[in-house]
């Protein structure tokens, strides 16, 4: 496998940063946090946003599929809006040349907010109202039908109001499930588009387009965590040749572009970023060449990719306990934070760091512990028997990788408030100190260095006891009092 070895020094070198940088940056922004008080006894849960990161992985994705395609390739990276649902991360994303892709009205409405314009839209959702197709093709927004009967919903729609929107066909290549079957849209009876290799599906597709000139677009998303790279590979492959087919029977190039989904793993088990877009890319340039030979525009929907590594959740621990000999750090991150790792802690499991009372990474042995949650139920655990060095009250665990659908996607169990979310620049950011302030030496430095060199913007405020009684209908004290 000498390929898979050159295919992977490669990467080190061009495709993605330092995973030392980030770690060191994430350091530093726990240490700050704690020093500049956004976490502390009374606000003991945050979320942590690496700017810096964020910027270089949308800089890395863009530069993945300029190297694979001919210049002027039209090539549209639509952040799927779900993985992070923040205005100013959409907003920040959107500066970097990324677009949106939303599957509700109120993911659409987000990423208005942000300032993605429609051109830079894409609307996937399975369960479209005529209403949200209204909006869309009014505003010019990309379109993925799912299903027959919402194509003749819109056959219907253009047909009274013409629309500049580009308009696709969404189909399920069933090629199979990874190793989540929750998350996997490519099985032979998952609920998404189009299900290609049934009987009749392929020729009614085809026609489809045939009946409809306007019809441009293709689409498959064949993720997503627990898939293999290569049978995303597949997916999008059968994808591609179904437009060619299509292109074929049509007599020219009806469809100008497909969309490849999103759906690329992440690693959960260290710093390492793996894999990458680039190499995502470079494998669909070997497999799939006419693909990216410039016939095509594209359309990309990475989500997890794109944020998970980004983001880390620190938690006060309240209490150290153990029961039957096991230490016990009951710590406020637990399901209102991380719902699927709770819920599913053999699919999602998430890599915790240790930091003392000042924000200070722990050292000495490891001992195998419990983190724990704040939720009233027994399984409410972030860590099961987890070696680290033991975490004593006051210190404050790190809960890594959360920055896609973990603390934007807030569980209200026990009516535990949404954490304030904050977003982080070094100060090697700017280019300015990159000597003084923080190298690696940094570390080491004084505490007050540390701190100076963080930067923090607020993304969310944390949720007041206000507003949990207003969302819980506060207002209507009385109106179940009088039925
Ligand atoms: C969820 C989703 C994505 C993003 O998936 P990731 O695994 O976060 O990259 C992209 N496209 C569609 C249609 C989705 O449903």
């Amino acid at each position: 496998m000498s390929d898979q070895g050159t295919e992977t020094a490669h990467a080190t070198e061009m495709d993605r940063e330092d995973p030392t940088d980030r770690a060191v940056r994430r350091d530093q922004a726990v240490r700050a946090a704690v020093e500049q008080g956004l976490v502390d006894p009374a606000s003991p849960i945050i979320g942590l946003l690496d700017v810096t990161g964020i910027r270089s992985a949308a800089a890395s994705l863009r530069a993945a599929f300029e190297a694979v395609t001919p210049p002027g390739t039209p090539v549209l990276h639509a952040f799927a809006v779900k993985a992070s649902p923040l205005v100013p991360v959409l907003r920040l994303l959107r500066d970097a040349g990324i677009g949106a892709e939303v599957a509700s009205p109120g993911e659409l409405a987000l990423a208005r907010a942000a300032g993605v314009p429609p051109a830079h839209t894409v609307l996937d959702s399975p369960a479209k109202t005529p209403a949200e197709l209204r909006e869309a093709l009014a505003l010019g927004i990309a379109v993925n039908a799912d299903n027959p009967q919402e194509l003749a919903r819109i056959d219907a729609m253009t047909r009274s109001a013409p629309t500049t929107s580009p308009i696709g066909l969404r189909v399920n290549p069933q090629i199979g499930g990874g190793s989540i079957g929750a998350l996997s849209t490519a099985t032979a009876t998952s609920k998404f588009g189009v299900a290609l290799l049934d009987v009749g599906a392929r020729e009614w597709v085809v026609q489809a387009y045939l009946d409809r000139p306007w019809l441009t677009r293709l689409h498959a998303h064949s993720g997503s965590q627990g898939m293999p790279l290569e049978m995303m590979v597949r997916g999008v492959a059968a994808t591609y040749e179904l437009a060619e087919e299509i292109n074929g029977r049509a007599g020219r190039q009806q469809i100008d572009t497909i969309d490849i989904g999103g759906g690329l793993p992440v690693n959960f088990g260290s710093d390492e970023e793996t894999p990458t877009h680039a190499q995502y890319a470079r494998r669909l340039k070997s497999r799939v060449p006419g693909l990216l030979d410039g016939r095509y525009g594209l359309v990309t929907e990475f989500g997890r990719s794109l944020l998970a590594k980004h983001g880390t959740i620190l938690a006060r621990v309240e209490y150290a306990k153990t029961a039957g000999t096991r230490p016990i750090a009951v710590t406020h991150a637990g399901v209102q934070v991380a719902a699927r790792t709770v819920y599913a802690p053999a699919s999602w499991p998430l890599r915790i760091a240790a930091f003392d009372a000042k924000g200070r990474p722990k050292s000495g042995p490891n001992v195998g512990q419990d983190i724990a949650g704040p939720a009233c139920f027994a399984g409410d655990l972030l860590a099961e028997n987890r070696p680290l060095p033991l975490l004593e009250q006051g210190d404050y665990a790190a809960v890594l990788d959360t920055g896609a659908y973990y603390f934007a996607h807030h569980y209200s169990y026990n009516s535990l408030a949404r954490p304030g979310i904050y977003g982080f620049a070094t100060k090697t950011d700017t280019g300015v100190d990159t000597v003084a302030g923080t190298g690696p030496g940094a570390e080491a430095g004084t505490a007050a260095g540390a701190a100076e060199s963080v930067t923090f913007a607020t993304v969310r405020e944390p949720q007041t006891l206000e507003e949990i009684v207003a969302e819980s209908g506060g207002a209507r004290r009385d109106a179940l009092r009088d039925l």
